[in-house]
């Protein structure tokens, strides 16, 4: 049998702390690995995977479109990039969309917009305000925005023009907020930074704070978006309407495909100031127009909503029979829990091995984000192993 992971380490730079198994094969929230063992998946692609794995209606479009149409370049207007932005405006509150490949690109399309804007009508103000503990992608700007030092520390020099303050604090965005400062970017949800909850007015107040202003609000809906958190986008909690919106992630259903939306009045790119060879791409578009019809035609968003808050209670359950776990939160499902010491690792290996991926958002903290069609009997059997693990660990 071929040693995959040996010819890996020989052929690829060494960027990801990867689990030792090497998958082959996906179906529904069930992935197989080459040796054939079956694995319960609530890593899901990293909240990515939304309708699970194969899905017959995604298969069928990329397949169709791929006999079809794959690649046109932007030099000429295609169908499945129209429909698909038709599907989002028509089920969200902005505008205009402009289509990329990844979410670093959509948040780096966002941060040109407001600066852009800013150019336009703010006087030349280009300052962005982001949150430490957010995490927005990995090209140099986007690192800059991101407030997490570690990342941050090895790519010095970086971009300007960006502010990180504390999350979840009004004051430190008001404190930031200079003359130079044309939007706010933040995550509705801090996924990456180990699922991240702001008190019930906080976006609430920024969004207030940036109208007052008139700068721009961004909202980061690369993870919480497209029904991860029980509502279509996050936003949709707070009662407020970003001027601006990324998505990627779940967007495309497993397909790369980001996006940047905004309202009317911060669509302000003309011919020629943003573009991308590949953005909005017949094959991409095909997956994700399949997706979100899937979701708005099947309830997929009522089924995250109903199974998250089971989870979530499954995982309440668990913590008041072990100390190891101190906190259970989330949205939907983008949950996690607090560990009391930092044992999220060995816990995702011994999950692993009785066949549950599981992600380890920090040291301390596990992360849930299986798709958004697994029942309750999913989460049951997810439940059963991660109770034997603990009952080991505790011993
Ligand atoms: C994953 C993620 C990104 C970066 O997306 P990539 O496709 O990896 O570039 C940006 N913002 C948030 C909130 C994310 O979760």
């Amino acid at each position: 049998m071929t040693d995959w992971q040996e010819l890996e380490h020989k052929y690829l730079m060494n960027t990801f702390k990867r689990s030792p198994l090497t998958l082959v094969r996906g179906e529904g929230a069930r992935v197989w690995d080459d040796r054939g063992k079956e694995y319960l998946d609530f890593v899901g692609g990293w909240a990515v995977n939304v309708l699970g794995h194969a899905h017959p209606e995604i298969v069928n479009a990329v397949s169709e479109q791929a006999r079809t149409l794959i690649q046109t370049s932007n030099q000429f207007y295609t169908v499945p990039q129209i429909r698909l932005a038709e599907l989002l405006i028509e089920n969200s509150c902005f505008d205009k969309v402009f289509f990329c490949n990844s979410g670093a690109e959509a948040d780096e399309g966002a941060v040109k917009l407001a600066r852009r804007y800013g150019r336009l009508h703010l006087d030349g103000a280009y300052e962005v305000i982001t949150a430490m503990g957010s995490f927005h992608g990995r090209t140099l700007a986007m690192v800059a925005a991101t407030g997490q030092p570690k990342f941050q520390e090895p790519y010095t020099p970086l971009p300007e023009g960006f502010i990180n303050v504390d999350y979840d604090d009004m004051d430190a965005i008001k404190r930031a907020t200079v003359k130079k400062t044309c939007a706010v970017m933040l995550e509705a949800i801090q996924g990456e930074g180990g699922v991240n909850i702001p008190d019930g007015n906080y976006l609430k107040e920024v969004s207030s704070w940036c109208d007052e202003l008139g700068i721009l609000l961004i909202l980061d809906e690369i993870q919480t978006g497209m029904g991860r958190t029980g509502t279509l986008f996050a936003y949709q909690h707070y009662g407020i309407e970003p001027d601006i919106m990324t998505l990627a992630k779940g967007l495309g259903g497993g397909v790369p495909i980001g996006a940047l939306l905004a309202k009317e009045k911060a669509s302000v790119f003309g011919p020629g100031d943003h573009g991308s060879t590949f953005g909005g791409n017949p094959l991409a578009c095909a997956a994700g127009y399949a997706t979100l019809k899937y979701i708005l035609e099947h309830n997929v968003v009522e089924n995250c909503r109903q199974v998250g808050n089971y989870l979530k209670a499954s995982l309440e359950g668990l913590k008041a029979k072990f100390e190891n776990i101190i906190e259970v939160r989330g949205l939907g499902l983008l949950v996690a829990v607090e560990l009391s010491s930092d044992i999220a690792d060995g816990l995702v290996k011994a999950c692993l091995d009785e066949g549950l991926l599981l992600n380890a958002v920090k040291p301390s903290a596990l992360r849930f984000m299986p798709p958004l069609i697994i029942g309750e009997s999913e989460v049951d059997e997810a439940m059963g192993i991660l109770e034997g693990v603990l009952a080991k660990v505790s011993g």
